[in-house]
């Protein structure tokens, strides 16, 4: 593998990596895929609204994956945290993975996702993945009706409290003695019979799993069967920053055409732009990078024949 010129290196083989090594591999490219094995969804039992794998387990989703690309021998894996990357005077890569092994690649694409914050609520862990959820499109269906809680801060408790709405007419927003809403936020949750609860979560109760209720520190509680929190989430590599990358004010990599990025040469696809953050959301956007660097590597090799010019093709606003 250590001589191998690589057409693409993909990091990260969640929705995002895993979509764009197929497209790649069907337009012949030599890929390779890495992936260190941790997966934003690493608690979720059931990944939904995924056309035609609504439900299904994200294990099972990452093997179906895996074999679809056996199909296409020029795409590998390597099953290895990816330590740093740098670009060459020559206009490609190198990559390090963890054990200092090297390779080299034309195109790069980082597809490394984010985690999540947990709140800072005694038990939670217990109940991550099954009752506690941080998005309303992927878990809201499952909870609709019933009576949940929302865990946020300031603005982010107030916006998911409001995403909530449209599943259940039974919400209580918990701040834990965070910032205090202003009067016309308060109006507007009580407006829509949204309770609030400002005072210290003491932890969260329930078995197997299963969610029953919110212990708060004055020794009240409430009957809960699910728990949505929004919280900042973080990325799970600093390959973006530190191969020089711009980031948007959200806090996503910048990008522009077909999710090329401020680098030449350097594409991102997923969670870590920062837009919409579910799995089909995330494989479109491997998708898109994938017909983006399979563009720039054609064009670059035909302009090559053509005129004998080396040029690195690359989409992102000047
Ligand atoms: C509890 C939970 C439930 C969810 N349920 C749903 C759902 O039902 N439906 C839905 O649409 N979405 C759901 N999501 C969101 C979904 O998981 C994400 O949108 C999706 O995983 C994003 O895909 P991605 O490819 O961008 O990142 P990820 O799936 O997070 O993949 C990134 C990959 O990059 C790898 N990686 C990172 N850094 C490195 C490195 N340096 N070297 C090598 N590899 C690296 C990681 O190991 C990881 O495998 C859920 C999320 C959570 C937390």
């Amino acid at each position: 593998m250590a001589a191998t010129l690589w057409d693409v290196v993909i990091v990260g083989a969640g929705p995002a990596g895993l979509s764009a090594a197929l497209v790649l591999g069907r337009a012949c490219r030599k890929v390779l895929l890495c992936d260190r094995g941790t997966p934003r969804n690493w608690a979720s039992k059931r990944m939904h609204g995924f056309l035609t794998r609504d439900g299904i387990e994200p294990r099972q989703f990452r093997e179906l994956s895996h074999r679809e690309l056996a199909r296409y021998p020029q795409v590998r894996f390597r099953s290895a945290r990816v330590a740093g990357a740098e670009l060459l005077p020559d206009a490609t890569f190198r990559v390090t993975f963890a054990n200092a092994a090297t390779v080299r690649t034309r195109k790069l694409l980082l597809a490394t996702g984010l985690f999540d914050r947990l709140p800072p609520l005694q038990g939670i862990e217990k109940f991550f993945g099954t009752s506690v959820f941080q998005c309303p499109y992927c878990h809201g269906w499952e909870n609709r009706d019933r009576p949940v809680a929302v865990y946020g801060q300031g603005q982010r408790g107030f916006e998911m409290a409001r995403a909530l709405t449209a599943w259940t007419r039974d919400v209580v927003l918990c701040t834990n003695d965070g910032p205090e809403l202003s009067p016309r936020a308060k109006r507007e949750l009580q407006r829509n019979s949204i309770q609030l609860r400002t005072e210290p979560v003491a932890r969260l109760d329930g078995s197997a799993g299963k969610l029953q209720r919110i212990v708060f520190r004055d020794g009240s509680a409430i009957e809960r069967s699910a728990l949505f929190f929004d919280t900042p989430s973080t990325e799970q590599s600093d390959l973006a920053r530190s191969i020089g990358c711009q980031f948007s004010e959200n806090g996503g990599v910048k990008c522009g055409t077909h999710s090329a990025t401020s680098v030449p040469g350097v594409f991102v696809a997923g969670n870590i732009i920062r837009d919409v953050q579910l799995a089909i959301v995330a494989a479109a956007e491997g998708t898109r990078a994938a017909f983006g660097i399979n563009r720039a590597l054609t064009r670059e090799d035909f302009a090559r024949k053509a005129t004998g010019e080396k040029r690195v093709e690359h989409a992102f606003p000047k």
